[in-house]
């Protein structure tokens, strides 16, 4: 059963059936359990195989009772619940979560660009001949259309959400730069993420 991926039966529906008796006992309490093949991965189920199985007792003495007819009839009108396709479900929300969290992460960038704040920080995506490294640097300070920026003093090789403790914006390396240079750094992709603190 603890297989990476395999077949593995599932319950999907139990009926009884009050219209016939049991041979042995006469009750009328017959209990139908229709199971369903499916394939799963680590557990999960992706998909029925389509093979059903019928197994029907009466529910007084507990004999089984084989009845053909009475199987198929079963087996045609239970249909298969939506949760055998788990695995596709959760994919397919998986991957619109992490489309909606990008575009969040885009939206949200392009508004802090377009209104830039004291204290924002931003990741820059540095494109060398052959390689790409990042670095930081803070808004410190905005008049009018001019925003002052220190830079911090490493590079870092990937995406990294702040600087690396004993890292620290050096008032020596401050950038000058336009409000519209913001915003053509943001449509050249090389903006990596901007945070602002209150927000
Ligand atoms: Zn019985």
């Amino acid at each position: 059963m603890f297989f990476i991926s395999g077949k593995n039966k599932m319950l999907i529906k139990e009926y009884s059936e009050s219209q016939q008796s049991c041979k042995n006992c006469k009750t009328f309490n017959i209990e139908i359990e229709v199971f369903s093949e499916y394939f799963h991965l680590y557990l999960i189920p992706f998909f029925p195989t389509g093979t059903k199985t019928v197994k029907i007792h009466c529910g007084n003495c507990q004999d089984v009772i084989e009845d053909q007819s009475l199987r198929e009839h079963y087996e045609k009108i239970t249909k298969n619940p939506f949760y055998i396709y788990s695995g596709p479900i959760l994919v397919v929300i998986l991957i619109s979560l992490i489309v909606n969290l990008n575009l969040s992460t885009q939206d949200e960038k392009a508004r802090y660009a377009a209104d830039p704040k004291v204290g924002d920080v931003y990741m820059i995506r540095n494109e060398t001949f052959n390689s790409s490294f990042y670095t930081f640097f803070k808004i410190v300070k905005i008049n009018d259309d001019t925003i002052s920026a220190y830079q911090s003093n490493a590079e870092y090789e990937k995406f990294t959400s702040n600087p690396a403790p004993g890292d620290y914006y050096n008032k020596e390396r401050k950038l000058l730069l336009l409000r519209s240079d913001l915003k053509t750094m943001l449509n050249m992709n090389k903006i990596t993420s901007i945070n602002r603190e209150d927000e």
